[in-house]
């Protein structure tokens, strides 16, 4: 819906709440009562400005005008969220602020007006207002479903100070078992702590926080991959294939992250084989891009150049990728005379030219695309839904 219809619509409901006040406030207190049917000056002249397409005026003067009582409070904070959702929320505040000062307002009412006000906080930046109204409101006689709301809220807020152990003391054990998410989210949150303690080298404790991400989500990829990094910064190459090796059995479509730390593992502890078997068996559920390419590079150590090409021209037969066209045109350049050297070099411009366009990653939730792996897309700072791009342009 336009912003403009919006707007309309609301200006229609201030007047019938303003219509309903009068009439609820004739009912139950003594006159004196307005001339029948007139309207003070002030509806009038925001309806002039409504009309003249000056919709921020219009309701400027509507709200100025409007008494706030039982009947008009979902109207203002309607109006407060509706500039919020513009991007005015200093004005989403003035008037969240103005509605929490009026004694009439309900418990309930109260609530409501106190989690939009947070919003509004969260939204301007002023993320200690914001937590300290939300913690208050946790603490107050709100309803069930407000401390909830209050919960996610201050989930998101921590989430921003990257204050990870305060986002899972709060989230926990509530909103990680309710919302799946937050739970996805929250293994990120102590895969964040075991960064930290990586980072101080305290490997024991990252690895605790590691477990504990695992045990929040089993599905958490990032876990493994690290739980493979700190056995490698230790020359615990094999313990570290154990870990990288959980990842395709965890997720299929994140095959393509462990598979160069993968290699490297496996050529430091000299184990041709424990490669070669760990690509046959995911060859054959899982036949990715860069899967095809190494195993090809390994095809040509072992069996040469061609033996090489045949198994990658097989490959792009059953599953088509530029990348892997781009690859063979690379294999093809060893073995080509300097007429047929030209002719692929300037193919594989083209290819490249292609490639460099497309990005390595895409965000499942969103369609953000980067070159890099985010954790925590860019984006829509959703967790754990930036994934390799499969297909035609992708694995
Ligand atoms: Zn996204």
């Amino acid at each position: 819906m336009s912003d403009v219809l919006l707007l309309a619509l609301l200006v229609a409901a201030i007047a019938i709440g303003w219509l309903l006040g009068r009439w609820e406030s004739g009912r139950f207190r003594a006159p004196p009562q307005p001339p029948r049917g007139s309207l003070p000056r002030d509806y009038f002249v925001g309806l002039n400005y409504l009309l003249n397409e000056q919709p921020d005026r219009a309701i400027e003067t509507f709200t100025q005008a409007l008494e706030v009582n039982s009947d008009t409070v979902e109207t203002h904070i309607a109006l407060g969220n509706l500039y919020r959702s513009r991007g005015e929320a200093d004005r989403a505040v003035r008037i969240h602020q103005n509605l929490l000062a009026r004694p009439a307002l309900t418990p309930s009412q109260s609530g409501q007006v106190q989690l939009e006000l947070s919003r509004d906080f969260l939204n301007l930046g002023l993320l200690d207002r914001a937590e300290r109204l939300l913690l208050s409101l946790q603490k107050s006689h709100v309803e069930d479903a407000q401390k909830l709301a209050a919960k996610r809220l201050l989930v998101d807020l921590f989430e921003r100070e990257k204050e990870w152990a305060q986002a899972l003391e709060t989230a926990q054990p509530q909103l990680v078992r309710q919302d799946a998410d937050i739970r996805r989210a929250a293994a990120h949150w102590h895969c964040e702590l075991a960064h930290r303690h990586r980072c101080d080298n305290s490997s024991s404790l990252a690895r605790k926080a590691l477990r504990q991400a695992l045990q929040t989500d089993e599905r958490c990829i990032r876990a493994n991959w690290m739980l493979g990094q700190i056995e490698w910064d230790i020359g615990h190459y094999r313990d570290a294939t154990r870990f990288w090796q959980r990842v395709p059995e965890q997720d299929p479509g994140f095959t393509a992250i462990v598979l160069e730390p993968l290699r490297d593992a496996y050529r430091l502890l000299d184990d041709d084989n424990g490669w070669w078997q760990f690509l046959e068996k995911q060859l054959q559920h899982n036949p990715q891009t860069t899967l095809v390419m190494m195993a090809a590079d390994t095809l040509r150590h072992r069996q040469g150049t061609e033996v090489a090409c045949a198994f990658v021209s097989e490959q792009l037969r059953e599953h088509p990728s530029l990348r892997g066209v781009d690859y063979l045109m690379d294999l093809y350049l060893d073995d080509s005379d300097p007429e047929e050297r030209d002719r692929l070099e300037l193919l594989k411009q083209h290819t490249r030219q292609l490639l460099s366009i497309r990005p390595r990653h895409r965000c499942q939730r969103c369609g953000f695309g980067a070159e890099q792996l985010h954790w925590q897309c860019p984006r829509c700072r959703s967790w754990g839904t930036c994934k390799p791009v499969t297909g035609l342009e992708g694995e």
